[in-house]
């Protein structure tokens, strides 16, 4: 399958994501995670991308695009992807649609992950994650690690991102609105969005996104 997750930052996406892509079978492609990688190697491409990421602003499309790009043509994602924050504006949308129809391929369905803002909100502030896998999570009040700062997973060391900020945070609240909700009335008109509710525990809204892709995938 060919999926696409969107909804505002907090809502779940990387770890909702995460158990998809292994129930599904298929890698997850996170274009937060890639620049991330980058900024911990200190490429070029993670320097210029943390300008972006710091101030809760998109980073430009021609690198976005190309980064995304290079890591769907590589041999895992053959049979199928999902993507975790891109496309995040509608021309990376359209970037993304020519792409595959170069390849022959299309996408099966645009996950939908919706969130109340004051929700999101509370979930950013008290977000931890790991240095060594941004897969574990925890949170300062919902999930508090065994260890204050390490993670029970792998024994990492606990951080807060840089761009979850409070300003931070609003700021790509905005974005979201503004760049990337635009997005769902596009594929709306593909017929390709599913909407489910990200509240709730993990699990049960990790069930959800699979019962609503199965129907979406039975009614074809
Ligand atoms: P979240 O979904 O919680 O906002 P991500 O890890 O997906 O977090 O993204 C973090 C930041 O990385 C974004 O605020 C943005 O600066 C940058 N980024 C990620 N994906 C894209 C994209 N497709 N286009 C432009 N910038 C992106």
């Amino acid at each position: 399958m060919r999926i696409v997750l969107v909804g505002p930052p907090g809502a779940g996406k990387g770890t909702q994501a995460t158990r998809l892509a292994e129930q599904l079978r298929v890698p997850h492609i996170s274009t937060g995670d890639l620049f991330r990688a980058n900024i911990s190697r200190q490429t070029e491409l993670g320097k210029l991308a943390k300008s972006y990421m710091d101030a809760g602003n998109l980073v430009p499309d021609e690198v976005t695009i190309a980064m995304a790009k290079d890591r769907m043509e590589q041999p895992d994602a053959e049979g199928g992807f999902l993507l975790d924050g891109f496309p995040r504006n509608v021309s990376q949308a359209e970037a993304l649609d020519e792409l595959l129809t170069t390849e022959g391929m299309k996408l099966d369905a645009v996950l939908d992950l919706e969130a109340p803002e004051e929700e999101v909100v509370k979930r950013i502030a008290g977000r931890r994650i790991c240095r060594n896998d941004s897969a574990h999570v925890f949170h300062e009040t919902y999930k508090q690690p065994a260890k204050a700062g390490v993670c029970d997973v792998c024994g990492g060391e606990l951080y807060q991102r840089d761009d979850d900020s409070e300003d931070t945070v609003r700021k790509r609240l905005e974005v979201y609105h503004t760049q990337t909700e635009p997005i769902i009335d596009y594929y709306k008109a593909q017929g390709l969005v599913v909407t489910i509710s990200a509240l709730g525990p993990v699990d049960e809204v990790t069930k959800r996104a699979l019962e609503a892709l199965k129907r979406e995938d039975d009614g074809r």
